[in-house]
């Protein structure tokens, strides 16, 4: 079998939705199960509602808070009126929707406090429409086609908006409530991003998330593939928005693949590769609308390419740590007191390079710096840069290739890095610059590895 996911652009209106259904079944001779994202910007605007009723807008008509929803839930009438597919079952399904988050707006609003747990039971909402408009289509061309709320099978803990999946649950959840209607050969519709807890609270896997249930799904499943559709042809070298003249990489490994979503390439999400790798499970990503055009095929071993890179990414904004003392020479135990700070406070630390005496290190621009120079001030002394950006030359011919550094250094021109991390395991070299040019160093690492005549 195989998992199809399709993200918010591919499902933003009735023309996409019929578009995703022609592949679909296509597809069915390999029993799809199909994950949908919310539609469009569904889940933006809802978590803005969520936002205007904690600042307290509860007034029911006009009110921002829900003006945002009637025009999420009447993208979802229109769509399923477009596509033929708005039955007496759909419309009731709208209706106890739209009760449901008017309930949960106003009691945010009455109380002006927007837990997290609140927050996922309102956003969650976006991609339940969006398999429910979806799946009635489906039937109403006649497809068999059954729509599993994806709440009984994501079993996560309750960090609510960063969900942590409970793959063992999931794997026989999946069984129990994917694999029957999968083996009849019905088509399977769920949502993307969306979990719950073991006593059944909704969860959500924080944003970009419907590709790391993809995987999961996959796994539980031990798809043959997993294949995530979106807007652009694969992977590409850059991110079209910063260099339109990137192109479509055919083939790159798992480790590639993560190493560019860490560093900032939307196309994916970080931790989606996880599952999939560990079951060897191949993960193609493709155009939802040039389903023949060029695709990506992302495996453990991938096929190497000719230059030595692969692709490019950035990150940014984030904060450079620069932390000093001269006692750090000759210490022992030294750096391990050192990040014992960050992981009290919970801050994830990105790039790190050391000195004899000092060390940087990349933190998140709201990591709470001021209390890690507070706690940090007898052991070194701290200097943080905000506003910098992580540029990511990733590939894993880097480490077979001969002065890539040299090439890499040459191309940034009077860009001059702050700081530089080659990965431990050499398919990364990654730098810090201020975040104000860190597209323009994309840009000319692109001309130089990707335009240029290759030496
Ligand atoms: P979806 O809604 O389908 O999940 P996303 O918006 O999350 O789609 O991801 C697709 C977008 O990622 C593309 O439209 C593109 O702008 C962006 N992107 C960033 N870096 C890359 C890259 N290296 N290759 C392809 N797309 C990229
Ligand atoms: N709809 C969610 C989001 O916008 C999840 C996803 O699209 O992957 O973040
Ligand atoms: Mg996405």
């Amino acid at each position: 079998m195989i998992v199809m996911k399709f993200g918010g652009s591919s499902v933003a209106d009735a023309g996409c939705m019929r578009q995703v259904a022609g592949l679909v079944l296509a597809a069915r001779a390999r029993q799809p199960l199909v994950v949908l994202s919310a539609m469009g910007k569904t889940t933006d605007a809802l978590f803005a509602a969520a936002r205007a009723a904690a600042r307290g807008e509860s007034a029911p008509a006009g009110a921002p808070a829900f003006g945002v929803i009637d025009s999420v839930f009447s993208r979802a009438e229109t769509a399923a009126r477009e596509l033929g597919a708005l039955s007496p079952a759909l419309a009731r399904e709208f209706v106890a929707g739209r009760q449901e988050l008017d309930v949960l707006l106003r009691g945010v609003a009455l109380l002006r406090e927007l837990t997290p747990r609140t927050q996922d039971a309102i956003v969650a909402h976006g991609e339940r429409l969006a398999t429910a408009v979806f799946a009635a289509f489906l039937a109403a061309e006649g497809a068999d086609c059954e729509c599993v709320d994806a709440r009984r099978v994501l079993r996560t803990d309750d960090r609510f908006g960063q969900a942590q999946p409970q793959r063992a649950a999931i794997a026989g959840l999946a069984a129990e409530h994917f694999r029957k209607h999968l083996s009849r050969g019905a088509v399977v519709v769920t949502q993307g991003y969306v979990g719950s807890t073991a006593d059944g609270f909704t969860t959500t896997l924080g944003r970009g998330g419907s590709d790391w249930s993809a995987a999961l799904f996959g796994e539980a499943l031990a798809a043959d593939e997993v294949q995530i559709w979106t807007d652009v042809e694969g992977v590409l070298t850059a991110d079209p928005r910063v260099v339109p003249a990137a192109r479509p990489i055919p083939s790159m490994t798992f480790a590639e693949a993560a190493e560019l979503a860490a560093f900032g390439a939307k196309v994916l999400h970080p931790k989606t590769i996880q599952p999939a790798v560990d079951a060897g499970i191949p993960v193609t990503v493709r155009h939802t609308m040039r389903p023949a055009g060029a695709f990506t095929t992302i495996t453990a071993k991938g096929t190497p390419n000719g230059t030595g890179v692969t692709a490019l990414a950035s990150r940014g904004p984030v904060t450079m740590l620069t932390m000093s003392s001269t006692r750090m020479l000759d210490q022992s135990g030294y750096l391990a007191r050192l990040f014992a700070v960050f992981g009290e406070l919970e801050v994830s630390v990105d790039l790190v390079a050391t000195a004899e005496v000092a060390v940087s290190c990349t933190v998140e621009p709201d990591a709470p710096v001021a209390k890690l120079v507070e706690r940090l001030r007898d052991v070194v002394r701290v200097e943080a840069a905000t506003d910098r950006a992580i540029v990511a030359v990733v590939g894993e011919g880097l480490r077979r290739t001969a002065r890539i550094a040299e090439r890499v250094f040459a191309a940034l021109g009077d860009i001059a890095p702050e700081m530089i991390s080659m990965g431990g395991n050499e398919i990364d070299l990654s730098f810090v610059v201020p975040h104000a040019v860190a597209n323009e160093a994309v840009r000319r690492l692109h001309a130089a590895f990707f335009t240029a005549p290759q030496p």
